[in-house]
């Protein structure tokens, strides 16, 4: 590497005092006396991964190697009010707050626009409690570690980059249909947050004029005609009575009609959407999230059919569509990994003496 050996000992001194590496037992043996092994820390220090959603909220913590610990995973109903929420999250985070195992960082995915330079939620549609507040500046002055806050389909495409089958590729999109339609765009590694971090809407780009009313506010979004809950209301109206999304997959695989044509409807407009895509940026792949998908296989076929007919087609001839591998929670974990190596190893910069330490995929090296 061409640094002398008190360099490299100075750095991995301020590193070990930071809690971001820490020293093993060598399991090696060979002549003259073992040399120390060094690793990113996973018993010294943690990253926890929240991810808050509609119904449920789920919490991991993982070491800095970014390999979560299973048998901390934990789910717990989402609360009905801001201050519910921010106890149980608290309540949950000292839980594994435990010993000799400092938080480095917690990663938030949260539904809604969020703010990023402001660090705020902006529009939560689904979880209007969540507006205008500031969940991981309230989440550090309860739990006194350090927050950063994800929207969730962002956090998806972040998991899919660090932990799926994204790993191996430089442009890429994420659509997320799990409460809303949402979206993560990586272009030729450059992860597209926009100005404030609210790039990725597909859910909310406008396709019936006069259309019916989102749960943004505006008229005739996609997600009015193509998403879960889109999809749920109107079979509902169809059959004059309210049922949800497990009774429209049962209905989907008998073979009824009315649900079928819905689900043509459905892929119409989502094809729509996915030729936008393939145009606007060229991915190597399309990864697709949702139940829909997940409980009926062959409308991922159907859909990708209709939109090779919308999109232009040298750039759909080179994409493939397959289905999502990371999750929620893992892209979390990858935020609040990130948050670190951006703020805390910029800190120790001084004492690193120009050694790089940064984010690369599937580790941190
Ligand atoms: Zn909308």
């Amino acid at each position: 590497m061409g640094v002398t050996f008190p360099t490299v000992a100075k750095a991995v001194g301020t590193l070990i005092d930071a809690r971001l590496l820490e020293e093993f037992d060598d399991v090696v043996s060979g002549p003259g006396r073992p040399a120390k092994r060094l690793r990113l820390s996973k018993e010294r220090a943690q990253i926890v991964g929240l991810t808050v959603d509609v119904k449920a909220c789920e919490i991991a913590a993982a070491g800095f190697d970014g390999v979560l610990r299973e048998n901390s995973r934990q789910s717990f109903a989402t609360p009905d009010t801001y201050e519910k929420l921010l106890d149980t999250i608290s309540e949950r985070v000292k839980a594994l707050n435990g010993g000799e195992m400092s938080i480095l960082s917690i990663g938030i995915s949260v539904v809604g626009l969020v703010d990023y330079r402001q660090q705020e939620i902006r529009l939560a549609a689904s979880l209007p409690f969540l507006n205008g507040k500031q969940l991981g500046r309230d989440v550090s002055r309860r739990t006194g570690a350090d927050c950063v806050l994800v929207h969730d389909a962002h956090a998806l495409c972040l998991a899919e980059y660090v932990y799926g089958e994204a790993s191996e590729l430089d442009s890429f999109v994420v659509l997320d249909m799990c409460t809303g339609i949402g979206m993560g765009v990586m272009v030729n590694n450059v992860f597209l947050t926009g100005h404030s971090g609210y790039a990725g809407e597909m859910g909310h780009i406008p396709v019936v004029a006069n259309g019916s009313l989102c749960r943004c506010g505006r008229r005739g979004c996609l997600e009015t005609v193509a998403s879960e809950w889109a999809l749920v209301d109107r079979v509902s109206k169809g059959l004059g009575r309210q049922i949800e999304f497990d009774e429209v997959m049962t209905l989907a695989l008998d073979g009824d009609k009315l649900v079928r044509a819905e689900l043509n409807r459905v892929c119409k407009y989502l094809a729509m959407a996915l030729a936008h895509v393939v145009n606007l940026f060229d991915p190597q792949c399309v990864f697709v999230n949702g139940r829909l998908f997940d409980e009926l296989p062959w409308l991922r076929d159907h859909l990708v059919n209709k939109a090779r007919q919308l999109a232009l087609e040298p750039a759909f001839a080179d994409c493939r569509f397959l289905p999502t591998s990371g999750t929620h929670l893992l892209g979390a974990v990858a935020t609040g990994i990130s948050a670190v190596t951006a703020s805390r190893i910029h800190e120790l910069q001084d004492t690193l003496s120009g050694i790089t330490f940064s984010v690369t995929r599937r580790s941190v090296s």
